[in-house]
């Protein structure tokens, strides 16, 4: 058996894989961590028996303990009972499903305890990448992503460790909004931006989607994760999701990852690395599809794309601000509280006059958020 922890169990990513645990039957989980949903918690603890499940709000967590007072399970909560559920004695791999910055302390104490992590919380690589990527060599614990993009790229490295990488093609959808101008977006309500075109995901990653800050944040993943330069990444924009991203080699050769909009095969992916499992599910057909089609990011409208780049060549506390911006201005926007242009006007302030820190430390990773959030606090909200 193999051995797991999850973190964010009950979003997108987490019951994704719960499904490949269902499926495989030969997956343990060992411990469960989820924000407030004791609901889901509870069948998830009924069905997988978890030996620790955390439930990061205080409230709910003694609510799950009396709900599961029949079950071998035990209930922790906060940041010390996200830790716990991620240094788990028993468990192989920590799967980083949990959305936000939340995600990093639990990673760096999973890393010093050794644990493979199968890494979705892109926001922890955007924010702490220069801490996390040392630290997993430091440990020999490798990262392997969940991210359908990196999962890509990642596959079409195999076999070619060895070899320079001439270029990175992270491909995107362009979101429900492609092919809009600036006018059209300052129309667009929640509703509307939460329509993805092709995957079905958590609410801030499918805004994120619609912004392209969420492919921000991924070409500063695809940097930390594969160690190319800024420039070394091309955003291709690639409305039919069918190439999840490729590698150019210097020799000119193109390799990429093909396959249906399905997350289950990048989280099944890391967890089974190197071996592929079978699966269920539709396959790829060429001939339904006929056509692929490619465009050059419109990041002129989308200015959340061209900020990210900012954030990235400035480097140090920037790419944090950027992070931290965009998830208060998301859930802002989410509250119906501000327009969808200033989702991106947020982000461009806050990029203008939060202090500056040229190699921030974890804690000085954790101060930049919260003095990105003071600041948003006083000027917008
Ligand atoms: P989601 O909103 O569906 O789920 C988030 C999970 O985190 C939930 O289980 C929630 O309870 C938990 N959570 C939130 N705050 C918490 C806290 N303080 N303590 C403990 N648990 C907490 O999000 P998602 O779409 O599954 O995304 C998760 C991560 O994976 C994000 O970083 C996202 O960018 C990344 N990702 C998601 C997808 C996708 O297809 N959904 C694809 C690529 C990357
Ligand atoms: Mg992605």
């Amino acid at each position: 058996m193999k051995k797991i922890a999850i973190l964010g169990s009950t979003g997108s990513i987490g019951t994704q894989t719960l499904d490949i645990v269902r499926e495989q039957k030969d997956i343990e989980v060992v411990a469960l961590a989820a924000g407030s949903n004791i609901t889901l918690l509870e069948q998830q603890i009924r069905e997988f028996s978890p030996k620790l499940v955390c439930v990061f709000k205080e409230e709910a967590a003694e609510a799950l303990k009396i709900k599961i007072a029949d079950t071998d399970t035990k209930v922790v909560s906060k940041m010390e009972g996200l830790i716990e559920v991620a240094v788990h004695p028993e468990s192989e791999i920590l799967v980083t499903a949990i959305v936000g910055m939340m995600g990093i302390r639990p990673t760096v104490a999973a890393i010093k305890a050794g644990k493979k992590i199968a890494l979705a919380n892109k926001e922890t690589l955007v924010t702490a990448g220069h801490i996390i990527i040392p630290l997993a060599k430091e440990y020999h614990v490798p990262i392997l992503p969940v991210d359908s993009e990196h999962s890509a790229i990642f596959q079409s490295l195999q076999g070619n460790e060895s070899n320079r990488i001439e270029k990175i093609l992270l491909t995107a959808s362009g979101g429900p909004f492609r092919g809009k101008n600036a006018e059209d977006l300052a129309e667009m309500k929640v509703e509307d931006a939460l329509k993805h075109p092709n995957w079905s995901m958590g609410r801030k990653i499918t805004i994120d989607s619609s912004t392209l800050v969420n492919k921000g944040l991924e070409v500063m993943e695809a940097k930390w994760l594969f160690g190319v330069e800024l420039d070394q990444i091309e955003v291709v924009v690639h409305p039919q999701s069918v190439i999840h991203s490729a590698v150019q080699y210097e020799d000119g050769a193109v390799i990429a990852q093909l396959g249906t909009p399905d997350m289950r095969l990048p989280i099944q992916y890391a967890l089974y690395y190197p071996e592929r499992r079978k699966m269920s599910g539709k396959r790829l057909d060429l001939f339904e599809l006929g056509s692929l089609t490619f465009e050059r990011p419109d990041t002129k409208t989308f200015r959340g794309l061209a900020l990210a780049y900012d954030a990235m060549r400035k480097g140090g506390s920037q790419p944090t601000v950027f992070n931290a911006a965009n998830e208060r201005a998301v859930a802002m926007f989410l509250d119906r509280r501000i327009s969808y242009p200033q989702i991106t006007e947020i982000i461009e302030d806050c990029m203008e006059h939060v202090a500056y820190i040229s190699d921030p430390t974890l804690d000085q990773v954790l101060e930049t958020e919260q003095a990105v959030y003071e600041y948003i606090g006083q000027k917008w909200a």
